[in-house]
């Protein structure tokens, strides 16, 4: 199902993103070598808690898994993403790490993503990076009133191919806000001109995840991982669309 939001749900959609914007940018001044992931998901717990909101992944459920157990999915170098925090998990200078949170508060949602360098990192780390957050900005570019799903997974995809990189197969956005998944799936690849037709006052989640070597994926357990072992890199904004530009949610 497909919603659009009214004036008043937005509002509460823009609060929920916009915890999600601020502990991102948060979680960026703690991420260095040597800290576990498991301390950066106590943090954001409880940053969302002190501000009225709760963790939107934790409890989360598909079938044949047990629920996702925290706030944060971190997911390392070739993890894709759903990457589990863990005190065993201690971050290195050279590593870059995916964080993606998701929020509900009063009953509304929000969700991004961003990938962080731990320290200095290669050149070739960097590089994935920066096209991995163009390829993000295109697509929430193509999200205009009007234009259809298929805009926006091809600007994205062509995107990412253009520069040599490889969309992971199968892992899509999405639309966000009553629920954390709703329709529409937005596809990282595809073709321009089809699928469902954008509206002003619908809520998305664009969320480009760009593999080095091979968009094939293998799956552990809740991890997505690179199946050549290549580093993925991963961001997400949800967005309101407008009749004009789309509006970013999720910055702080
Ligand atoms: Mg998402």
């Amino acid at each position: 199902m497909i919603y659009l939001k009214s004036p008043s749900e937005i509002q509460k959609i823009r609060i929920a993103c916009q915890i999600v914007g601020e502990l991102l940018d948060a979680l960026g001044a703690k991420i260095t070598a040597g800290i576990s992931t498991w301390e950066l998901d106590q943090y954001a717990e409880q940053f969302i808690q002190d501000r009225g909101g709760r963790p939107a992944f934790k409890g989360y459920t598909i079938p044949g898994l047990r629920p996702f157990p925290n706030a944060l999915c971190t997911s390392i170098n070739s993890v894709i993403v759903h990457g589990i925090p863990s005190q065993k998990v201690i971050l290195k200078a050279g590593d870059i790490i995916g964080i993606d949170v998701g929020v509900i508060k009063d009953g509304y949602y929000g969700d991004a993503a961003r990938t962080y360098a731990v320290g200095e990192i290669s050149e070739e780390a960097a590089k994935l990076l920066e096209v991995t957050r163009t390829s993000l900005a295109k697509g929430i570019q193509a999200a205009v009133d009007g234009a259809r799903v298929g805009d926006i997974a091809f600007a994205i995809g062509s995107y990412i191919s253009e520069m040599g990189y490889y969309p992971a197969d199968d892992l899509t956005g999405h639309g966000v806000g009553r629920e954390l998944h709703e329709d529409p799936q937005i596809p990282n690849s595809g073709r321009a001109g089809y699928g469902p037709r954008l509206q002003a006052g619908m809520t998305l989640a664009i969320e480009p995840m760009v593999n080095i070597g091979t968009n094939r994926v293998k799956e552990k357990g809740w991890e997505f991982f690179v199946a050549d072992g290549s580093l993925s890199a991963h961001f997400e904004h949800s967005i309101l669309v407008t009749k004009a530009e789309a509006e970013i949610l999720t910055t702080a």
